[in-house]
């Protein structure tokens, strides 16, 4: 089944948004969204709230927005109504426009959210895709609408760097897909939302969707530190990776002051190939990138980097390339996902045989490193696009099989 709703249906458009409970995103009012506590308390001092009780409103709002889930100050049911009234006339806690929203067959989700245009001339457009699986929940974020590097193997790098994304929008990838899965506590499942049978139907986050989040540091850490906090989503730091391309000091504050999971866009074994296909390299080299990922704060076996590595064909798939593989990445717990190559619409590359894939990953797996192959989902609602991909999974024999004559037309993963 897909669910699918056009540009020009307003009425839909403004039901699904309804959902979530108010008007839209309004960059004329002060977002309280996506600020720190501390932020929170002094903004609420700034509209006139007794210092002394500042702190328990935060509190109070910290619960209404994070746990509850509201988007509308008039739920805040211990909230006096002038107070009400004074945060209406102050701030939103209003959601974006859901634009389009898709639900694949396999219960891949894919949401087209607009934000403000917040400088950028006009309002902005984004994707948030949800991969439930069997013992989990992963939502794929972006943090910037566009990028402003350009890796051969992705789409999102053909496109222009608009702008970055605040950490309100971060957020409020996050909110949405809460609410439209009905995975709030008190809430009503949304039609066509998922009955919350378990505690969590967003279990894990992702920033890997489009842009290069090190680029937006301070606003996706202001989002992940409140995606993390105990009192509010409560999402453990185990279950946030954050994907970069490589930006070595980046990964450093990454470690020290947001502590999530790290992924890195690898895809090349040396310099030279690496320069081209992720041009990054050639600012930060694969021995300062590796050397930083050694020193990663908390890895252990149990908590590894992951590497993502993108098969191209006659490129990067030799078995050559695998032993090298191997040997950058002695002494550092890794696991290695391998990603078919989705091609586009004039992109340059080709996706490696399956029977390649399949005996990189035998190569790799030998070594002692786990190397699961990602099975494409979502593929009738192109859930995958740029790196907005697909889920890590490693597959059974059978499913690889299965999966090579979907390759053998992979035109659309
Ligand atoms: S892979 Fe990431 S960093 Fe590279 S162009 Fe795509 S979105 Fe940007």
């Amino acid at each position: 089944m897909v669910v699918s709703l056009d540009l020009s249906d307003r009425d839909k458009r403004a039901a699904l948004s309804a959902s979530a409970g108010a008007s839209f995103m309004d960059e004329q009012k002060k977002p309280l969204i996506g600020l720190s506590r501390e932020e929170m308390r002094l903004v609420l001092i700034e509209i006139g709230v007794p210092e002394k009780q500042a702190k328990m409103r935060t509190s109070q709002i910290w619960h209404w927005l994070y746990v509850r889930g509201v988007s509308d100050f008039a739920l805040m049911a211990n909230i006096s109504k002038v107070l009400r009234e004074m945060l209406e006339e102050s701030f939103s806690i209003a959601r974006p426009e859901i634009v389009e929203e898709q639900i694949s067959k396999d219960g891949t989700r894919k949401w087209l959210m607009r934000f403000p245009a917040r400088g950028a001339g006009k309002p902005v457009d984004i994707e948030t895709v949800y991969i439930p699986e069997k013992n989990r929940g992963t939502l794929c974020i972006s943090s910037q609408v566009g990028c402003t590097l350009t890796c051969t193997f992705c789409h999102t790098g053909t496109q222009r760097m608009v702008r970055n994304l605040t950490s309100e929008e971060i957020l409020a990838q996050l909110l949405v897909a809460k609410d439209r899965l009905g995975d709030f506590p008190d809430r009503d499942t949304p039609q066509g939302g998922i009955a919350p049978e378990r505690v969590r139907l967003v279990s894990n986050i992702v920033m890997m969707g489009m842009g290069e989040p090190l680029y937006n540091f301070e606003n996706v850490k202001s989002a992940l530190l409140i995606a993390s906090d105990s009192d509010g989503i409560a999402l453990s730091k185990r279950r946030i990776t954050l994907s970069t391309s490589g930006v070595v000091p980046g990964i450093y504050r990454t470690g020290e002051e947001i502590g999530v999971a790290l992924a890195i866009s690898l895809h090349a074994v040396n310099d030279e190939l690496r320069n081209e296909l992720v041009p990054i390299n050639k600012k930060y080299p694969l021995k300062e990138l590796l050397d930083a990922c050694r020193n990663y704060p908390g890895i252990n076996n149990a908590r590894r980097i992951t590497f993502e590595y993108v098969m191209l064909k006659g490129v990067n798939d030799s078995l050559n390339d695998a032993k090298e593989l191997a040997r950058l990445l002695k002494g550092i717990p890794a696991k290695i996902n391998l990603i078919p190559f989705n091609p586009w619409p004039g992109s340059e590359h080709e996706c490696s045989d399956w029977d390649q894939i399949e005996k990189f990953a035998d190569f790799i797996n030998a070594c002692g490193y786990a190397s699961p192959i990602r099975r494409p989902r979502g593929s009738d609602i192109m859930a995958a696009c740029g790196q907005l991909k697909s889920e890590s999974e490693k597959m059974k024999a059978r499913e690889r099989l299965a999966m090579a004559a979907m390759v053998s037309g992979h035109g659309d993963e």
